[in-house]
């Protein structure tokens, strides 16, 4: 039997330490990233660090230009920092070429957008499976794809394209694709941001629920406090910067949370204001 450690790519998946510690699914180490716009060099992040554990839920919030889709994209290994790194299971992004890199990725991440980013000519069920068909035939598949349609209340829709969903069943669908493969993170970018309030507090709840049952590390950044509300922990950036985190236990309502995120942001910049 070859033990994990020998198969590419899925090295550290949930191994134990000789300390009985897991190794972090996400360990960020005081990463940089600058943008050149014109003459102008804009510092997307600046020394961010941040780990999170196995089965953890975290919200990454901010305002709109704090630098969280940046994170996303570095930690995704989309965008490469310019200084400090990106560990998931305990692998150095950094040291990767950019072809391992891109293999890893599609075993190790899993990526939900805003807008979905759903393929518009396949059928859902050929969307779900896209990421491990780039890998080869995978015997599980079958039953996996068939498992996560149910889960996900989706098996009605399997033939339908895109267009033919709603925008609630197209991010389960996208939801579906980021896990297909088993991957230690999901990672999603303001996943709720095109969908009415009472559909994306319902994706929120899936993702919590798919956290909880499945023990799925999660990161979601969002500038709502109504979906940052559902994670465990929550990290606070500012012009770039790590400004607090803070767990969500404490509070007894998104009221309470939404008026303590505005306390530690300080003035609500009038592009944010909630009607
Ligand atoms: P957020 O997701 O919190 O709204 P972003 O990470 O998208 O913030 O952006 C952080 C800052 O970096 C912003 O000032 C943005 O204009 C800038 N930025 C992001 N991506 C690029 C890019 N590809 N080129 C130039 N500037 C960028
Ligand atoms: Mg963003």
């Amino acid at each position: 039997m070859t033990a994990a450690a020998d198969q590419p790519g899925k090295e550290n998946h949930g191994i134990m330490s000789t300390t009985g510690e897991s190794t972090p699914p996400l360990e960020v180490e005081n990463l940089t990233k600058r943008f050149r716009q014109g003459n102008a060099v804009i510092e997307a992040l600046k020394d961010v660090s941040l780990t999170v554990r196995r089965g953890e839920f975290v919200a990454v919030m901010g305002a709109s230009g704090s630098g969280k889709s940046t994170l996303l994209h570095v930690i995704a290994g989309l965008t490469r920092p310019d200084r400090g790194r990106v560990l998931i299971d305990g692998q150095d992004l950094s040291a990767m070429p950019d072809r391992r890199l891109t293999l890893f990725r599609r075993r190790h991440v899993g990526l939900v957008f805003q807008a979905f980013n759903l393929i518009p000519t396949l059928s859902a069920q050929d969307n779900v499976l896209l990421p491990i068909l780039a890998d080869g035939h995978d015997a599980d598949a079958e039953q996996r794809l068939e498992g996560l349609l149910a889960r996900l209340e989706l098996t009605q829709r399997r033939r339908h394209r895109p267009d033919a969903l709603s925008g609630g069943e197209q991010q389960r669908v996208a939801i579906a694709r980021a896990i297909i493969g088993d991957p230690s993170i999901i990672l999603a970018d303001e996943p709720t941001g095109s969908l009415d309030s009472v559909t994306g507090q319902s994706i929120c709840r899936l993702l919590q629920e798919l956290c909880k049952e499945q023990g799925r590390t999660t990161v979601v950044v969002t500038h709502e406090p109504a979906v940052a509300v559902w994670a465990e922990r929550i990290v606070v950036l500012k012009d770039g910067q790590v400004l607090t985190e803070f767990s969500t236990e404490k509070f007894r309502d998104l009221h309470e949370l939404a008026a303590h995120y505005q306390d530690v942001v300080g003035a609500t910049p009038a592009t944010e204001v909630q009607p």
